[in-house]
């Protein structure tokens, strides 16, 4: 008998990554009508505060239509409120500038150094501490990672490496086999931890070239993803996760109390959950970084500590995050 198999002439062929990128939602008009929401864009601010809008269409299809509160709408529409210049709210939330130590790697904590490896995003959160940070004079890529290198060769007390950015999966595969090559030499790196929202808002990314990548890695690797809200880990995300597991990679997820979005004990918990059924364990929450022009989602510390109460009272200890603060010039995230 002849056993029929797929013809992959006759499949449809998988979409590439960059090509979902490229068709990112980036006009607010769009947006609000693809969700039915059309009436409201006379509201929507007439300059985009140096920051556009921009979000892949496979996360617009996480949102509800019809609904202005939406979790998911919430965290990439802009709003008016962003133009408020608030006291305490200031361009470098977190001291990043003080903290560079060679082009683009920041160093603030003992044993770990952080590479900027990547200024773009797939999406653009309102919320972001680094929506004002000059990636285009700090990109750590620059140069072919020499000074970079240099530095983590230099400093053997760093045994962790992050990946940041902007999101580090942004790169090609290419740029990223090209960096860790240049980390292999260095026998006193350990850990490579990557920080990326890529696997939730554009689960495409993770594919086999970048799989094969990572699975070939000689360090612990760890994925530290970036959901705020259960409605955004959709079943492609799930699958994201597990490939990644599948990988030899540590799945982790951190989070921002933002308010509107998750700052309810249900909302909470419901993260925490659906984290850890797609595989990712609830690592920090943090409270917002005071950047300018993010005022509006702040939930303020009494607040995050009573949701915090109650959150421990209904999950166990290990889907419990920690909630933290991070202050320029501290030598850790500081516990709330
Ligand atoms: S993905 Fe991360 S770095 Fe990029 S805009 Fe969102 S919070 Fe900022």
């Amino acid at each position: 008998m002849i056993t029929a198999s797929p013809n992959p002439r006759l499949s449809p062929p998988a979409v590439d990554w960059r090509e979902l990128w490229r068709d990112a939602v980036t006009d607010g008009r769009e947006l609000l009508a693809l969700l039915g929401l059309q009436h409201l864009a006379g509201q929507l601010p007439a300059a985009d505060a140096g920051f556009p809008l921009r979000v892949p269409r496979g996360f617009v299809a996480r949102m509800r239509p019809g609904d202005a509160g939406d979790p998911l709408l919430l965290q990439v529409l802009p709003q008016l409120a962003e133009f408020a210049r608030v006291p305490g709210f200031v361009t470098d939330a977190v001291g990043d500038m003080d903290s560079r130590a060679a082009r683009g790697v920041l160093h603030k904590y003992e044993g770990r150094a952080l590479l900027l490896a990547s200024g773009s995003c797939a999406i653009n959160c309102r919320y972001c501490f680094r929506r004002h940070f000059p990636y285009g004079e700090e990109m750590a890529a620059a140069g072919q990672w020499r000074q970079a290198l240099e530095h983590l060769r230099q400093d053997d007390s760093i045994n962790e490496v992050i990946l940041s950015g902007g999101d580090p999966l942004a790169l090609s595969t290419g740029k990223l086999e090209e960096l860790t090559r240049g980390l292999a030499g260095l026998s006193h790196v350990t850990r490579l931890r990557i920080h990326s929202r890529l696997p939730v808002v554009l689960p495409q990314r993770i594919d086999a070239a970048l799989l094969a990548w990572l699975g070939g890695l000689p360090w612990q690797k760890v994925l530290v993803l970036h959901a705020n809200h259960a409605n955004e880990l959709d079943a492609s995300v799930a699958e994201a996760c597990t490939r990644l597991r599948e990988a030899g990679v540590t799945v982790l997820n951190q989070s921002v109390l933002l308010r509107g979005i998750n700052d309810n004990v249900d909302a909470l918990q419901q993260l925490s959950e659906r984290l850890f059924a797609v595989g990712a364990m609830p690592y920090y929450l943090h409270q917002l970084d005071r950047v300018q022009g993010a005022a509006h989602f702040e939930v303020d510390d009494a607040e995050a500590r009573e949701l915090m109460a109650r959150l421990r009272a209904r999950l166990p200890g290990y889907l419990v995050p920690k909630l933290v603060r991070e202050l320029a010039g501290d030598p850790s995230k500081r516990p709330l």
